[in-house]
Formats: structure tokens, sequence, C-alpha cells
């Protein structure tokens, strides 16, 4: 007998500017709420419709410690890096980038889109490495929308496209470095599922867009908060009103390890910090030829 898991708590997202000022909402971090283990942080970012010449990004920065992983919902995110990768994410298109010791990277629109302007809409979450890991090299999963698994249920009222694990008996073609789930389920009017999670995962669900309801007592909430489930059951539910429902499904094994963080560095010591700020200084993560 399968059990649904409760509801923890709901966050809001804050709107707040990131990089060179575009408009993002974060349900976590905040200074009240920092234990997403293993994630680190979710952007929302936008959706924001950009006027000619207006178009924003953050330009030249390093990471290390941890994944950043960017999900195009509209619009298009360009990057480029310090070993040479550039490219632009087109609507539903992933890259997952394990920043492992170190890369200097840069996200911004491409000439082109600022020169236009459009609609921009994306996702971007930290997934924390464990210290086995911190320093591994860096890897790229680019991943084309066409090459994104997409499950739907026997009835075609859920969709989910499967970015992280597992949904529907359909497994993702990205690997993670430790059990990962990602998943962007989108529910017609009135369908509802309850979705197996695997024992001793955190499960967390952020609504894009629609009215949800959500576990056993289907409880409204709405979109862009951040629903934290229970370790109690075995699935999750999740249920559309009488709009369709887009909702990312997070899901993670916590890594119960220290975490110090200092801006775009996440380690587990101060001294592996200090290390990664001057390793940055030395260039020894690279710089992006312009
Ligand atoms: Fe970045």
């Amino acid at each position: 007998m399968s059990t649904t898991r409760t509801i923890e708590r709901t966050y809001p997202s804050v709107r707040t500017t990131e990089g060179g000022g575009f408009i993002v909402h974060r349900p976590f971090p905040t200074r009240m709420l920092m234990d997403f283990d293993p994630f680190l942080l979710l952007d929302e970012m936008g959706p924001v419709d950009y006027a000619p010449g207006e178009a924003k990004g953050a330009p030249d920065h390093p990471h290390r410690g941890f994944e950043t992983v960017t999900y195009c919902l509209e619009g298009q995110f360009g990057h480029k890096d310090s070993a040479g990768h550039s490219g632009t994410l087109m609507a539903g298109d992933v890259q997952w980038m394990t920043a492992g010791a170190g890369v200097v990277h840069s996200e911004m629109p491409d000439p082109e889109f600022t020169r236009t302007g459009g609609r921009v809409h994306g996702l971007q979450v930290w997934v924390n490495l464990p210290r086995r890991d911190k320093m591994i090299a860096p890897r790229y999963q680019e991943m084309p929308a066409a090459q994104i698994p997409i499950a739907t249920s026997a009835d075609g009222a859920v969709r989910v496209k499967v970015i992280a694990g597992e949904a529907l008996g359909v497994s993702a073609a990205i690997e993670t470095r430790t059990p990962i789930l990602y998943q962007h389920f989108t529910l017609q009017p009135g369908a509802s599922i309850a979705h197996p999670v695997p024992a001793g995962y955190r499960v967390f669900a952020y609504g894009l867009s629609g009215t949800g309801f959500y576990g056993a007592g289907k409880r409204e909430i709405g979109a862009q908060q951040m629903i934290v489930f229970g370790n109690d059951g075995d699935t999750v539910t999740l249920s559309a009103g009488d709009e369709v429902l887009d909702v990312l499904l997070l899901g993670g094994v916590p890594l119960k390890e220290p975490v110090v963080r200092y801006g775009p560095f996440v380690m587990n010591t101060e001294d592996e910090i200090r290390q990664a700020v001057t390793d940055y200084q030395a260039g020894k993560m690279g710089l992006i030829a312009h």
C-alpha cells in the first residue's frame, strides 16, 4: 500500500536581480532558508519581456564545487566558458554544467537577441557536489530539447520531461553525480498523479504556471511557491485544477556535509574557499577569450 507524502512547508519566491541585472524569482536560498540539501539555489529567470537593447545576463564569473543546471523555457540563453565551449540554449534545452574544480563562464544573451529583444524565461538550479567530487574536472552535458526523454501517462493527461531521474517508467539521459530528480510536469485540467519517489530523497515542487493541488488533501498552492514534502511517504501527489499546471519536481539524497559558500564557490571548509579565491585570482580556473 503506497502512501503519499505530506506537505511539510511552503515558501514564496523572492523577486531579486542577479548578474548584470536580470530579474529572478528565488525561493531559496534566503537568509532564513538555506537547507535544501543537496540543492543550493533555485532561480526562476523571468519571465521578462526585454525591449530592444535591454536584455541582461551575467558576465564572466567563476564557479567551483557544484553544478549549475540551466533550463530554457522561452527565449534563449547564450553561454561561453574558459574551456572553449560556447552555445545558445533555446526553448526546451538544458545545460548541466559540472563546475568541479573550476570554470569561468559568461551567461549573456546573444547579440542578435539583444538587438531585437523578446521574452526570456528559464530556470537555474545549483546542485551541490559531495566532498569527493568537488575537485573533479569540469564537465558539460548539453541536452537539446529533442534529446530529453518525455513520458506520458496512459490517458495522455500527464506529460513529464525527465531531465534527471525516472518518471512513468522513463529514465533520464543526463548523468548526475549523486541521485537527483529534475522533472518538468505538465498536467491537463483535472489531471492528477501520485508519482513514486525513492526513499531517502528530499523532494520539492515549484509551480511554474497554473494553480496546483498538492498532497493527499489536494492543498491549493499557486505558482512561484516552493513546496517541501515530508519524508513520510513513497509518492508525491500533484493535481491540476481547471487550468493546465506546469510544475518542476526536484529531489535528491542529502549530502549531509558541511557547506561553506562564498559567492560562486561552494566548498566544505573555509580553507577550501580561500584556496578557491587564490586559484581563481591566479587564473587556474581559466579565462574566456573575448
Ligand atoms: Fe554562472
